[in-house]
């Protein structure tokens, strides 16, 4: 099928081929199978690396794809179209390695920004904790400074890709206060880090969401990132980039219940005729098109506005809120076309509906995105 949106440059429009290729040929004969059987899909990762799909934003310079982020986001809504968990994984990936690209020393970022850019090293971000969500300054997982390593204790809760990823973009407190949390990089195999076993959750089964545990872990304070109480502001900067990569990731959910919706409703008859023809229904199926282009509308805009240098953090929220909430809409209208048979597991929509409620509650839920967005208004 030709590309049909407008994209920057013919580099663009060659790796939406490219994505959509590789989603053909790698995701989809293989998703089903996992998200029924809740297994990882061990090597999907590597594969995507080694198509550069892992650091399209970030500067060649240090391995990245040097894309602007327009376009890695639509390559990210290709990706998560066909298999959300995994689109997920990669918009996590990329908010990990955010902190060291734009806090790290130019040292830090020499040795370990081109494995996690090349896809070697996938990474998570762990930020929450189970008393600390929304409100990510009460977390407490501290991090007390012993001559040249800091001591980790505590738990952090809820981390994508939990167990599996080489490297942990942690947060942890290093004094009191909203000004006393700062972040480190933590290579998976530390001694005294050890993982809970997977949430079992709702939907996105094939990647792991875990707790980490930190018993007298020490950690070499050349892992600090960025400066000693700095870590709040790093969270939310990285936070911002995140929350563009979920509006992505339920734009992609979206699209994919929309096609399976008008698919299916010019397949199906009811009173002699195609259910598509009836107006009722056909008027459902433009609602959700028209929730479709509009909310990835709200992600490009604050793209755009990202890769001219402009403060994007409002827009971002507003791309999350919308996108997300299209999502939950679009795919829970995809049930209805189907009617019965949208409420088994015979069809994908049924997964759909299940993967699109998360986008409206991690990075922030859509509660907290209002906070910001209210934040943001007149300032
Ligand atoms: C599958 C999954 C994957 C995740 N992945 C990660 C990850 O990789 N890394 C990571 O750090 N975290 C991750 N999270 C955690 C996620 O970001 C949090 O669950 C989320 O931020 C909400 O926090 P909470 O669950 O503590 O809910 P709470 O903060 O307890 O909120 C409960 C309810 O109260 C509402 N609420 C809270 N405060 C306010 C307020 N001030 N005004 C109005 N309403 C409010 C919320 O909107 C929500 O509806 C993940 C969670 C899940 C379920």
């Amino acid at each position: 099928m030709p590309v049909d949106r407008l994209l920057p440059s013919d580099e663009a429009r060659e790796l939406i081929e490219l994505t959509r290729d590789i989603a053909d040929k790698v995701l989809d004969p293989v998703v089903d199978e996992h998200e029924k059987a809740e297994t990882y899909p061990e090597g999907v990762f590597a594969q995507l690396g080694a198509a550069g799909l892992l650091s399209l934003p970030q500067p060649e310079q240090w391995g990245g794809g040097g894309q602007p982020y327009e376009v890695y986001l639509q390559v990210l809504e290709e990706i998560a179209a066909r298999w959300a968990a995994v689109g997920v994984a990669v918009s996590v990936h990329s908010l990990s390695s955010h902190p060291l690209l734009a806090y790290g020393t130019e040292e830090q970022k020499q040795r370990w920004l081109p494995g996690m850019l090349s896809g070697d090293q996938i990474g998570a971000y762990s930020l929450s904790e189970p008393q600390a969500g929304s409100d990510a300054a009460a977390l407490n997982c501290k991090a007390t400074r012993d001559g040249d390593a800091y001591v980790l204790n505590g738990s952090k809760a809820w981390i994508t890709h939990g167990g599996k990823a080489d490297f942990y973009t942690l947060f942890a407190r290093t004094g009191e206060g909203s000004k006393g949390i700062s972040c480190f990089l933590v290579p998976a195999g530390l001694d005294g880090l050890s993982f809970g076993k997977p949430e079992e959750k709702m939907g996105l089964h094939a990647v792991p969401t875990t707790s980490a545990f930190y018993d007298n872990a020490r950690l070499d304070a050349d892992r600090l990132i960025g400066q000693e109480g700095q870590g709040l502001s790093i969270a939310f900067s990285a936070l911002d980039s995140g929350r563009l990569g979920i509006a992505a990731v339920a734009v992609g959910i979206a699209q994919a219940a929309l096609d399976e919706a008008v698919r299916y409703a010019n397949e199906r008859t009811t009173f002699g005729r195609k259910i598509a023809d009836h107006q009722g229904l056909g008027f459902l199926l433009a609602d959700m098109a028209a929730a479709v282009v509009s909310a990835r509308a709200t992600y490009l805009d604050a793209a755009r506005r990202r890769d001219l240098g402009l403060p994007y953090s409002t827009q971002a929220s507003v791309a999350k809120l919308i996108a997300t909430d299209a999502a939950m809409k679009v795919t829970t209208d995809a049930v209805q076309v189907f009617g019965g048979v949208g409420y088994t597991r015979d069809f994908r929509v049924e997964r759909y509906m299940r993967e699109a409620k998360i986008t409206q509650i991690f990075e922030g839920t859509n509660q907290i995105q209002r906070l910001v967005i209210s934040r943001g208004l007149g300032s």
